[in-house]
This record gives structure tokens, C-alpha cells and sequence, in this order.
């Protein structure tokens, strides 16, 4: 097999910051495509992992799922794409388990081993030197080449830029596709989004695009919600200084059909499933299942990448964006690769929507 050298910015320490090292990885194998990348964007998954959930000793990471870039190389059995197709890598699935089969990949039964896992579904690494560990979300895409599979990967149009693209395949995949596939609102609905960082932004746009209304953002930073008002929200509330759940009945003489909590806020967490109409449905976006027994028919979801189907619904968002309906590329805040732990320090403060970091000229 095939051994490269790449540059990975590589994380040893809890709290960072990231290193830039030169690492060799083996592969493609039969099932594999290897990515030039150049572009990733910086997801919140990322920021907690380099926070709060590495452990030293269980070795090094590579992180990094939000990748775009260009197919360099496809190892025998790949069909879907070839050399010099440019792609957006998103979330792994297994493709053989019950849900993967009936279409609904965000439900497979391997999603965790094969997303967090930080190893391919035999357990091999293709990082060298040992011990360094890669294929988060099955891209580890903080790197200048990934390995990724025919199932995490998303062909786009050549003549729109990958560095605007890359952030499709997570967070804002997770935002619109909450809307408009887990809970399919429907015009007319009222809705709040709970948390307007990328997830949410992506969220009140697509209740936009339904036709949504009210659609009520929530946050606590000035600037986001002001984004908010700008891309479709059409009253926003500041949690820090207003009292939520009466600011939501004084808009809708009610409460709302649907919430979307994106923020991990222990007030928003119930606040989300208490200021539901009857029937109202909830959805958890941090990996919490919401509260139980809640009464006259309301819903609490955990939603797992807006249950999308990437091959199809990357290409409904470029379509969107496309016609101005979806102005995701407002979001993103450049930086070159070397500047990552810059990049990673913005997103925690708050001063950047969406960091994506350029790797290497398309
Ligand atoms: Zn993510
Ligand atoms: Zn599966």
C-alpha cells in the first residue's frame, strides 16, 4: 500500500494548543479515497474534544470533520468518485447495518466507533508514527490529506470555492437538515432556535426557507443575534438579560410548535420542552435526550445530523445557497492552516461564527 507524507495539526496536550507535524499515513485501501483537503471548517465538536475530552492516554489526535478538497487518489472499489472530483467529506456511516440499508445513515448502529472512534472499523490507523491517532468522523480533516470513503463523501461543483463549501458536512448540515428532516416544519409554523452560533444560523435559515413563522433566535451574543435578524429571525431574545419564556408567549400569545436547542444551557434544556404548544415537538442538538413525560402530546427528539443523507442533501443546500435562500458563506471567517489555534481561540470567545482554516490552493 501506498504511504504519504502529510502535515496534521495534531493535539497532545488538553487545552492545546494544536501542533503542525509532518506524519506519514498509509492507504488508500480498496474502499478508501484519499483527499488533498483545502479547506476545513472548525466545528464545536472539535473545540470539546480539545477542552474537555482528550485523554493523553489513550494518544494523539487528529481532528478536524468539516473537509472539502480534491480527490487525489480511490482505492479499487470506489465508484462514486474519481481523481480531481472535488468533494465536502462529512459524517461515517457503515452502510451495511438495518438503517444504513433502509437510508438513514445518521441512525447507524456503529455511528459512534466510526465518528469518535479515531480508528478504521478493524481498528488500524493509517497515522505513522504509531500512536497517533486519525479518521475522526472518518476524515481527522486538521490535516493536508484525509482518508475518507465513498460514504462520507459529497462530489460538488467545481465552480463554486471549497473553502465556502467545507462547512456543509457538519454543523450547518446539522441546522438546516433539523428543520426541514427530523422535524419537517411546515409553513406557518412557529418555531425557536435556541443558540445562534452555525447550527442555529443554519436552522433559522432553513425555517425560513419553509416559510416558518414566528421564528424566534435566542442567544446571548449581540452580534449573532443581530445575524440572526439579518438571515430570517423574525424577533430574537437576549437569555442573559430578557426572561425567555415570557418573551416567547408575549410574540405568540402561546408558546411555539417547535424548539431547537443547540446551546447545552441547563435553563434553555428545559426551557426547550416547556414553551412547546400542545403536540409541540423539541429537538436536542448536543447529545442529550430531552426531559421524559412530557404532557398533551409533546416531543422530546435527540437529533444526530439532522438525520441527512449527505450525497442528498448537501446538494439541496448548494442549490439553496445558490439562489441567495441560503447565506451560509456570511458565517465563515478565514485563516490560513498555520493559524488554527488562532482560529480555535476566536470560535471560543465568540468572535467567530465559523472559523474555516485554508490548507492548500484548490
Ligand atoms: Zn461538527
Ligand atoms: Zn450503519
Amino acid at each position: 500500500m501506498d504511504v504519504q507524507k502529510i502535515r496534521a495539526a495534531v493535539l497532545r496536550r488538553r487545552g492545546g494548543p494544536l501542533k503542525i507535524e509532518t506524519l506519514e499515513m498509509e492507504g488508500p485501501r480498496d474502499d478508501e479515497v484519499l483527499v488533498r483537503l483545502v479547506a476545513s471548517g472548525i466545528c464545536h465538536t472539535d473545540i470539546s474534544y480539545i477542552d474537555q475530552w482528550y485523554d493523553a492516554s489513550e494518544g494523539p489526535l487528529v481532528l478536524g470533520h468539516e473537509g472539502a478538497g480534491i480527490v487525489e487518489k480511490v482505492g479499487k472499489k470506489v465508484k462514486r468518485v474519481r481523481r480531481g472530483d472535488h468533494v465536502v467529506l462529512s459524517y461515517q456511516s457503515c452502510g451495511r447495518c438495518r438503517p444504513c440499508r433502509s437510508g438513514r445513515p445518521a441512525d447507524c448502529r456503529y455511528l459512534y466507533d466510526l465518528n469518535f472512534g479515531f480508528k478504521r472499523p478493524d481498528g488500524s490507523n493509517a497515522l505513522r508514527p504509531s500512536g497517533v491517532r486519525g479518521h475522526f468522523f472518518g476524515q481527522s480533516s486538521f490535516a493536508s490529506h484525509s482518508l475518507a470513503t465513498e460514504r462520507n463523501l459529497v462530489k460538488v461543483p467545481k465552480n463554486l470555492p471549497l473553502e465556502t463549501l467545507a462547512p456543509l458536512g457538519c454543523g450547518l448540515q446539522t441546522g438546516a437538515g433539523t428543520v426541514m428532516n427530523s422535524l419537517a416544519v411546515p409553513a406557518g409554523a412557529s418555531i425557536a432556535i435556541f443558540g445562534t452560533g452555525a447550527v442555529g444560523l443554519a436552522a433559522v435559515m432553513a425555517a425560513r426557507i419553509v416559510g416558518a413563522g414566528p421564528i424566534i433566535g435566542v442567544d446571548i451574543v449581540r452580534s449573532r443575534l443581530e445575524i440572526a435578524l439579518e438571515l430570517g429571525a423574525t424577533h430574537v431574545i437576549d437569555n442573559r438579560r430578557e426572561d425567555v419564556a415570557a418573551r416567547i408567549r408575549e410574540i405568540t400569545g402561546s408558546g411555539v410548535d417547535y424548539t431547537v436547542e443547540s446551546t447545552g444551557d441547563d435553563k434553555l434544556y428545559q426551557l426547550a420542552a416547556d414553551a412547546l404548544n400542545p403536540k409541540g415537538t423539541a429537538a436536542y442538538l448536543t447529545g442529550v435526550s430531552g426531559p421524559g413525560s412530557l404532557s398533551q402530546g409533546r416531543k422530546a427528539l435527540s437529533i444526530i445530523q439532522g438525520d441527512a443523507v449527505p450525497q442528498s442533501f448537501i446538494p439541496r443546500l448548494i442549490a439553496f445557497y445558490r439562489k441567495g435562500l441560503f447565506p451560509f458563506d456570511r458565517l465563515e471567517k478565514f485563516y490560513d492552516f498555520r493559524q488554527i489555534n488562532r482560529a480555535i481561540a476566536d470560535a471560543r470567545r465568540g468572535h467567530s461564527v465559523k472559523p474555516v482554516l485554508k490548507i492548500s490552493k484548490a
